[in-house]
């Protein structure tokens, strides 16, 4: 079975990354959409609700799972047994950024990056745009799966 991780914080999960993850289930048999856990980061949604949040836009989806992580994503990937990352670019800031981790994960690991290129009309959508505009009480809706809800 051809299986890739998806990996992110997804603080939150952005109509982005379901574009990403929706093409990926393409490809492969399996997309592991793996949330990284990292001691070090503050973040606004708590490691249950980004879960929760993912897990509820893809709940009749059988080839999409969400999982967690720590360490580095390519430890992870042995583990597990995985041989490909799936990875979203949306400009060439993203490219450069990719292709350092990419090279480098290539450099600790036989697996293989694979990059879908972003939808144009979900292109500008990040994650920190969509905190900046919860953060201003901005109408947020647009921007993100309707699973994600702020209490
Ligand atoms: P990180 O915390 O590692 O930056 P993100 O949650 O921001 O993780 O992103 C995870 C992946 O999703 C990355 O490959 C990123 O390029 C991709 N991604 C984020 N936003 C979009 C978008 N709007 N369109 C396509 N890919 C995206």
């Amino acid at each position: 079975m051809k299986q890739a991780i998806f990996p992110g914080s997804f603080d939150p999960i952005t109509l982005g990354h379901y574009d990403i993850i929706k093409r990926g289930v393409t490809l492969f048999d399996e997309v592991i959409v793996a949330i990284g856990v990292n001691a070090d980061k503050k973040y606004m949604f708590s490691l249950e609700e980004r879960k929760r949040f993912i897990e509820e836009a893809f709940a009749d989806e059988p080839k999409i799972k969400v999982v967690t992580y720590k360490g580095l994503t390519v430890d992870f990937c042995n583990e597990i047994g995985v041989e490909f990352i799936l990875r979203g670019l949306r400009n060439p800031a993203d490219f450069e950024f990719e292709k350092a981790i990419a090279h480098t994960n290539r450099d600790l690991a036989p697996i293989e990056t694979v990059f879908l290129l972003t939808s144009a009309d979900t292109s500008y959508i990040a994650s920190s745009i969509v905190r900046d505009v919860i953060r201003n009480n901005g109408d947020y809706t647009k921007l993100v799966p309707k699973s994600v809800k702020i209490k």
